[in-house]
Order: C-alpha cells, then structure tokens, then sequence
C-alpha cells in the first residue's frame, strides 16, 4: 500500500485496467470479487489521502490567517456591549500600549483619555443595533502623549458582540491641524503672501495680497511679480534683488510697488527661496506689508519737527541744519553767505488789538510774500513769534544782502487785506554776512539779531548792516543783566527826587522820585539803561515796588516834618499795571506807609499804554477811585490817538522833553507843545512840561499858559536830603522875573 500512495492516480487506474483484463482472461469470475473490494480499498485511500491533504492545508491556512490576524496594520478587538476586550490582535495590544494577556477580559473605556468613555459607549451601540460600519476617533493616553485612534466597528455573528479595527491617526490628525493652522495663518495674515514657481510664476497668493495689491487670486496666479512694478526702481535695483536672494537665499528691503488703481504705494518686502531635497530651488515666498501709513506717519512727524505748524515754513532745527549746509558750501567754494533777520514792527499790538486769530493769519501772509521775495536756493524760516530768517546763499558782496533786504521791506510794507482789515506792518532787517561778520552759524544768527535790534533803535522800518559794536552792545547787556538783577535782590538802588514847580507862582507842586543805581566804583549806568532793562527781564516789578514804597516812605516823613512838598510821583511801569492784585500792593504800601492816596501821583509812559495793555483803562480807573492821579508820562512819544487818550481817566499830560530840547529854535518843536497845550486844554486835563533847562523855555511855555514845569532850570534831580533843603529853602530862580 505504501507503494500504492507513492504512485499517482493515472498509474494507478492503468494498473487496475490491467488487473481487469487479466481476470477476464484467466479466472474472471473468482476474481471478480477479490477484484471489487481492491477496487473499494484503494477507492478509500485515495478519499483518506485527500481528507489528511485538506486538512493539512486546513492548518497550514489557519497559521497564517493567525499570523495575518495578529501583525496585520490594523488593529484587532473583539468587544461585547459593555466594551469588555474579549479578544485582541497583537497590532491592538502595541496601539493601546499593553501586553496581549492583559487585554483580554479588560474594558476598553478603562484605557480611554478622560471624558471620552460617552462617545466609546455610543460608538458600541450604534454599531451593534445597525447593519453595516460605524467609525469613532478616540483619544488614548500613551507614553509618549495621546493618541488618537480610529475606531471601525461592526456587529459580530456572535450576538452582543462586536468587532472593531484601530488605526492610529496620531501623526495624520496633527497634520490635519497643523495644515489647518497654517491655512487660518495665511489667511488672515495682515501681510500679503505670494508664492511664486521657480520661473516667478505667481502660484498662490493670500487674502490680504488681494487686498493691499488690488489683484485676485485669479488674476494674479499664473503672472509674475512684474505685474505690481511701479517704475519706481531701476532694473539694476531688481536684478541686484534677484541676486542677493540667489546667493543668500534670501532679500528684504523696502520696495515701490503699483496697485491695480495705479497708486504707488511702499512696501517693507522679506522674499525667501524655498528648496526641495535635492537642494533645487521650489518656490519663492514673498511676504509684504503695506507701509504707506508708516510713511505718512513719517511724513507727518518730520513736518512737525522742522516745520512750523502755523506759516509751514521751516522751523529754527531745519534752518539751522540748512544754515549749516550753506555755510559748509560756502567754505568750500570761497563763497558768501547772507542771513537776514527780520522782526514785524509793533506786532504785539495788532496781536492785542485784532486779536491772536487775525495776528496768525497775518504771519501766514507775512510767511507767503517772504516766499515770494526769495530765489529758489534761499530758505525763509520763521524762528517763532513774528520772527523770522532768510538764508541767502552765494552772495557775493553785502549790497547784493541789503538790496534783497530791502526789497523784502518793501513787499512786506503793502497793504494787506485780511477781510474787512486793511492792515499796513512795516519790518525791521537785520543782515549779518559769512565770513565778514561771522564764522559759525550761531554767530551769524546772534549778529544778524543784534543788527536788526539796532534797526528797531534807529526807528524801525528799515534795514541795517551787522557791525561789531552791535556786539559789544549785547554782551555788555548780558553782564549788566546779571549785576541788575542782584542790585534788585539786595536792594542797592537809591531815589532822587526832582522838583516839579509851578512857574508862574515860583510854587512848589510836587516832586518826581527817579530810581539811581549807585554802583560804587564802577561805571555809572543811568535810569534809561537799566530801566528798559529791568523792564524786558521782569526785573522792574520788584525794582517798581521798592520805588513805590521808599518814596511813599520818604513823602510820608517830609509830611511829618510840616515840609510843603505838594505831591509826590512815581514812576510806575505797565508790567506792574498787568500784574494780578497790583491795586492791593498800592493800597497796603499807602497804608503802610500812611500817605494819602491824594498826594501820591502814578507816571506812567504813553508807549506802555499804547504797547498793548488792553487792561489799562480799567486799572487805572481803579486806581483814580482810590484818589490816586495819573499821569501820561513822555507824552507826544507814542502815537497816542485823540479817542483813546479821551477814554483813558488821565488827569495830566508830561509834555516829553524832545519836544522842549529845541525851543525856541524849532518852529515844529514850537508847533507840537502848542498843539499839545490847547489840546489837554480841550480835554481838560493838566499839562507839564519836562526838561526845562532854559529861560527861554519856560518863558515860551508860560505864554502858551503852561505853568507846571519840571527841568534843570529848576532843580536837577536830588538825593532826600538835599531836597529837604530845598523845601527848606526855595530858590529864588523858581519865581519868575517881575
Ligand atoms: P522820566 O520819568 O521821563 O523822568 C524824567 C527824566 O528826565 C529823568 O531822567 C530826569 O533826570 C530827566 N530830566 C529831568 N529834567 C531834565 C532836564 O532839564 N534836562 C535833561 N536832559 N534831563 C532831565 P532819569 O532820571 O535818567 O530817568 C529816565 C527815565 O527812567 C524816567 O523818565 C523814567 O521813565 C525812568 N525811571 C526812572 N526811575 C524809575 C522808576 O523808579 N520806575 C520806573 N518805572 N521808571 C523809572
Ligand atoms: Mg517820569
Ligand atoms: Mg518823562
């Protein structure tokens, strides 16, 4: 039998052919039946043989359906309702990161990430009451962090069972997030994102692409980046661009480009090449933002740094930045410089008259004819208030300054219209010259400054030269200022007083206090020095109320002796008349001092009440109701008009000194005081003359039927106590010749 099994199944069946023919001719019948259960017997080993094959192969196929089973990718559980593993592949064990052998008989929810076990419970009960698949992702925790599994479950044969596959999707879901991210980013990125091919064909490009360029998506993919150039670059400017970002891989800067309304407009540009493996270039990115708004910000702040706000013209950094230049030129090409420094004359009355709006549009129209008078090249700068500065570079003589100077004056002197206001301002010029009058542009501006103060000395409305005494002038102002202002502090001035004398009586009327700066051992310095000094400084409040009080003072005593002075006057500055609770220091300085309101008379300039002091009819009514008398000091001096010196409570007019100097000589001179006299007449106030130093004087004043004079032909202004020997003792020249 065992060599039956070695032959195979043809052979076999010719051997049987064999077997039959050979009964049929020798013992056929006898044989037959030895012949049948042969048949039979081998007929059942051939069935054994393949029953032992098929099942060989039975156990050969389920070995490796096991293996399959086992390292199959997909994970492997069988679960019943309640979630309980009740059988597992090797793939499950390795994905929920425990032994196979613990895992049978474990409930999954046991293995889940906090808060998940609802879904896993719902996911079980979808799947074993619905035909078909149900598939969950769930989170479980692992040691190296969560992970994410898929869960694909359907109804097992086995009824309350169900079968599930895992796949870990771990690394697929952080993809998924991070290439959402990465689209959200792109999306609302405030910059524009373009990504470009490696020939620079655009390829993508963001929301805000669109945005800032104008283009869509549609029509910019598929152009070049030379669709957004504005012409604003060279293509030396792109080829260095393309060049840099070859070699650096890489290129920022900022860059012009056009949008698709045709408005240029800058941008601050990073492109980055991007490489694959290979090291070849795959893509460019280009990410923009739009810095126009940084621009006009710039803009904007570089105006309000160098330019005035008011007029727009440059302002004093600008100025002396171009000053600078101009001066750096100038010594480099052997050249001249001119600065012109010019200052509107009486602004501050138009100021305080009109009011501050009318006074800026004036400098605004100041600031347009200036522009005007000036070549391109020259820059006009207004330095603040109403002064302003020309620069005038390539000069080459100072005629050639003081003819531009003077045409400035002049344009500067018509008529401007400002609504209903015609209004008539004259200028004062001050010219200083590089190098003749000046190395540095300081110095340059300090003596274009001082020629134009000397222009307003001399009168005003005119031009001057800068010269060296100018200088001398000033710094000898700077030292005087300093001493002026510690003789106020510890008291070193002294009164005079002068007499003021009616002269028709020989009587006397009053006498006036004079402030005197001793200065022992040092250059005198006199009241028309230090007073207008005092009076730019601030200097003359304190100065103003130590005369107030030490003449109040001294009257005070003269009365207690029974000495007949009249009144006594004092000189009072418009910078005490501004000054808050004035009328308080006068009333508790008289009672101080216990004068009388009614002997004490106030001086004060006609030019300080007409310089803009807007208050001052009010205060010095206020100070008439005290019983105190005011007197307009210099007058004739300050243009003072007819209606306004009747609005002023005023009791008396100082007729000034330059208009007595020259009589009887001068016919105007003559004219004037005349006029004068009849005038305060007619408004029926007192009039004195001042510097009286001849007979001939007062004799002509007491024909015009003034009597009240005052001058060295009476007395000379005296220290307290020579006076009181003049009180004592009147001389005989103060009565006039029978
Ligand atoms: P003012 O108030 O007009 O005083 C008259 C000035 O003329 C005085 O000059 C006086 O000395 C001078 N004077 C008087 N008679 C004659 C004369 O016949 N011939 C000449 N050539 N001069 C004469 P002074 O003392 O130099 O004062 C000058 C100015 O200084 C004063 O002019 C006054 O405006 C101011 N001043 C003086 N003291 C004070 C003061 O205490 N306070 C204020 N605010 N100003 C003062
Ligand atoms: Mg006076
Ligand atoms: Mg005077």
């Amino acid at each position: 039998m065992a060599d039956l099994q070695r032959m195979d199944k043809a052979e076999l069946i010719r051997l049987l052919k064999l077997n039959q023919e050979l009964l049929a001719t020798n013992e056929r019948d006898e044989k037959q039946q030895l012949h049948d259960l042969q048949t039979h017997q081998i007929e059942l080993e051939l069935q054994n043989r393949d029953l032992r094959e098929a099942q060989q192969a039975l156990e050969e196929a389920r070995d490796r359906y096991a293996d399959l089973y086992d390292f199959a990718p997909v994970g492997y559980l069988t679960l019943d309702q309640k979630g309980i593993i009740l059988e597992s592949n090797l793939t499950a064990a390795i994905l929920l990161g425990r032994d196979r052998t613990q895992l049978t008989g474990k409930p999954l929810v046991t293995l889940l990430e906090r808060g998940e076990s609802t879904m896993l419970f719902h996911h079980l009960r979808e799947a074993l009451t619905n035909t078909g698949t149900f598939v969950t992702w769930l989170k479980f925790p692992g040691a190296d962090g969560l992970r994410i599994l898929r869960l694909e479950s359907k109804a097992d044969v086995e009824p309350g069972h169900c079968r599930t596959a895992l796949l870990d999707v771990t690394e697929q879901r952080l993809a998924d997030r991070r290439r959402r991210l990465t689209e959200q980013v792109f999306d609302y990125a405030l910059e524009g994102i373009m990504v470009t091919g490696p020939d620079q064909t655009i390829e993508w490009v963001n929301p805000a692409f669109e945005t800032t360029t104008g283009y869509s998506a549609r029509e910019a993919v598929g152009q070049t980046p030379v669709l957004l150039h504005s012409g604003h670059h060279d293509s030396d400017f792109y080829r260095r661009m393309w060049s840099e970002l070859k070699e650096n891989g890489f290129w920022k800067g900022e860059i012009w480009n056009r949008r698709k309304d045709s408005e240029i407009y800058p941008e601050w540009l990073n492109i980055s090449s991007i490489r694959d493996d290979a090291g070849d270039i795959e893509h460019y990115l280009g990410i923009f933002a739009d810095i126009s708004s940084q621009h006009h910000l710039k803009e904007r702040l570089h105006k309000l740094a160098y330019y005035d706000g008011l007029t727009g013209l440059p302002n004093r950094g600008l100025f002396t930045d171009r000053l600078d230049r101009a001066l750096a030129h100038a010594r480099r090409d052997n050249q001249r410089v001119a600065l012109l420094f010019l200052d509107l004359d009486h602004f501050k009355h138009i100021n305080d008259s009109l009011g501050h709006r009318i006074g800026d549009d004036l400098l605004t129209a100041v600031a347009d004819r200036l522009k005007i008078g000036v070549r391109e090249g020259d820059t006009v700068a207004r330095l603040g208030g109403d002064e302003f500065v020309i620069l005038l570079p390539g000069q080459e003589t100072s005629l050639g300054a003081l003819e531009v100077a003077h045409k400035i004056k002049d344009l500067l002197s018509e008529v401007i219209k400002m609504g209903e206001h015609e209004l008539l301002v004259t200028s004062s010029i001050g010219i200083a010259l590089y190098p003749d009058d000046g190395e540095e542009g300081e110095s340059l501006l300090q003596h274009a400054d001082a020629a134009m103060y000397r222009a307003k000395e001399k009168g005003r409305n005119r031009c001057q030269t800068y010269s060296k005494l100018m200088s001398d002038g000033a710094n000898r102002r700077l030292s005087l200022e300093q001493e002026l202002r510690i003789a106020v502090r510890d008291h070193e001035f002294t009164l005079a007083y002068q007499p003021q004398v009616d002269a028709a009586e020989g009587r006397l009327l009053g006498l006036e206090a004079l402030a005197r700066w001793p200065r022992e051992g040092k250059e005198p310095v006199g009241p028309d020095e230090f007073i207008p000094l005092a009076e730019e400084t601030g200097l003359i409040e304190p100065l103003g109320q130590w005369a107030l009080h030490t003449a109040c003072t001294q009257a005070q005593a003269w009365y207690n002796k029974g000495l007949q002075l009249g009144s006594i006057a004092v000189n009072f500055s418009g910078h005490q008349l501004c000054r808050e609770g004035f009328e308080q220091q006068i009333t508790d300085t008289l009672i101080e001092t216990g004068l009388d309101p009614k002997a004490l008379e106030l001086e004060i300039t006609e030019s300080v009440l007409m310089d803009g002091y807007p208050n001052a009819p009010s205060a010095l009514s206020a100070l008439n109701e005290m019983g105190i008398a005011i007197a307009m000091d210099d007058f004739g001096t300050g243009y003072s008009s007819l209606a306004y010196l009747k609005r002023l409570p005023i009791q008396r007019l100082k007729i000034d000194r330059s208009f007595i100097m020259d009589i009887p000589e001068d016919k105007d001179d003559i004219a004037i005081t005349m006029t004068i006299i009849a005038m305060a007449r007619h408004l029926g106030l007192e009039v004195i003359a001042e510097g009286i130093e001849t007979e001939a004087q007062r004799d002509f004043l007491l024909q015009q039927g003034c009597r009240a004079m005052q001058g060295y032909f009476f007395s000379r202004p005296l220290p307290a106590d020579e006076i009181e020997k003049l009180l004592l003792n009147p001389p005989n020249r103060w009565r006039t010749a029978p």
